[in-house]
């Protein structure tokens, strides 16, 4: 079964990246099944790629491959086993026994999410390419990681966009407890995988959240958008004087207080209040009640999925980066974040720039951050790079 281009559609598949929009699609032979396996072909009858078709989606196809290859359980085998040789490589057990193992496009898996929580899997599937291979690839995972309990999380909204429903459960083993204890350099973290956002834990700021814990010491911190308490934990277990953790989800606020309790050998608990309700809304409280602390991280949902919401989300950006310089007393420290895959590094540092400006501060970028090691980049696609941060000192 094959796709048949329009002329000068091949250009981004030669450059290796592996989405096919449904604008460059001329022809499709033989009316292949939902994410079943299709050879891209150029207008000019070239071999491109061979993909998984979705019907559905504007996102027509995802190359698996460039090369004239089968696709077939070995060839996820090797990819999983790259994978896995990845994490190996940036060392990443050394920190901790959760991380994410498949990380889509970047692993050459689209659509496939794994995230490794000590003994168990939790496996996302995004796209109907993913969803055609998902029992093999739910076998290759048992197989090459020795982990036999898969709990399964396809239930991001981006499923729709692919004509799938969500779905949740256990697809391999056996889990009797939805809440797992795992650990992330030394302090420990409860992560509800049935009901938490994502597959349960935000992964790819475990190297943010040690950053931050380096740079808490006696500082009063207000940690916005907390969720269960990653960050607190990590500033309260390297000797911040006080955490305020906000967050708008009563739920995440419980494991968060549970999160303390469970580090409690090396957590103060009486340094530590929790605050549930509206960032927006607690920050301007603040500032009308001339509250001030020595360190605020920011570190808010997606404002914006795509390019096209960039405007409405960079106001947001900069409201709460405006109030928090203006909370910081001098010296402080703002750590920012952006997950917007529609806000690129550069806009997202003019942001920041321009709330300090409207905020009537000087301030200095001490760091950059970004994802985590085990949230690998492929040159060929580079929207897998969505986390930006950065370290400001406010002058
Ligand atoms: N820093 C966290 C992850 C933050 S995820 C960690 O390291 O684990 C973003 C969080 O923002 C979610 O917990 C969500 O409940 C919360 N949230 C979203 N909108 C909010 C709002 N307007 N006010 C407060 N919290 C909000």
């Amino acid at each position: 079964m094959s796709i048949i281009l329009n002329p000068t559609r091949e250009k981004s598949l030669l450059r290796r990246h592996p989405w096919v929009f449904a604008s460059a699609v001329k022809h499709v032979d033989e009316n292949p099944a939902p994410g079943s396996t299709v050879d891209l072909i150029s207008s000019e009858g070239l071999f491109l790629a061979r993909a998984s078709y979705s019907p559905y989606s504007q996102i027509r196809a995802r190359a698996w491959t460039f090369e004239d290859e089968p696709v077939d359980k070995e060839f996820f085998r090797v990819r999983i086993r790259q994978a896995i040789a990845l994490r190996r490589m940036s060392k990443v057990e050394g920190q901790t026994n959760a991380y994410r193992l498949v990380h889509g496009e970047s692993d050459g898996i689209p659509g496939l999410i794994v995230d490794r929580y000590d003994n168990v899997l939790v496996l996302q599937s995004l796209t109907a390419g993913s969803e055609f291979w998902k029992e093999t690839l739910a076998d290759i995972l048992a197989e090459e990681t020795g982990v036999q309990n898969i709990y399964e999380r396809s239930d991001a909204d981006v499923r729709e966009l692919e004509g799938l429903k969500p779905i949740t459960g256990i697809l391999r083993g056996t889990i009797t407890n939805p809440q797992l204890p795992i650990t992330e350099y030394d302090l420990k973290f409860l992560v509800d995988i049935e009901h938490g956002h994502k597959t349960g834990f935000y992964l790819d700021q475990r190297e943010n959240r040690h950053r931050v814990g380096e740079l808490a010491k006696d500082r009063d911190v207000l940690n916005c958008f907390c969720y269960t308490g990653g960050f607190s934990i990590h500033a309260l277990a390297n000797g911040a004087k006080s955490v305020l953790s906000v967050d708008s989800s009563a739920d995440a606020l419980t494991l968060l207080e549970e999160n303390i309790a469970f580090n409690r050998v090396r957590v103060p608990a009486d340094r530590h209040t929790t605050l549930e309700g509206d960032v927006f809304q607690l920050l301007r409280k603040f500032r009308d009640a001339n509250r001030s602390f020595d360190m605020i991280i920011l570190d808010p949902p997606k404002f914006a999925p795509t390019a096209a919401h960039a405007e409405k989300a960079s106001r947001a950006y900069k409201d709460i980066n405006l109030l928090a310089f203006k909370l910081l007393r001098p010296g402080g420290i703002l750590v920012t974040f952006s997950c917007s895959g529609g806000i690129d590094a550069a806009l997202f540092q003019k942001i920041v720039a321009s709330a300090a400006l409207d905020a009537g501060t000087d301030a200095t970028i001490i760091g950059h951050l970004s994802q985590g090691s085990d949230h690998p980049v492929s040159l060929h696609f580079p929207e897998g790079a969505y986390l930006k941060g950065l370290v400001c000192v406010k002058g």
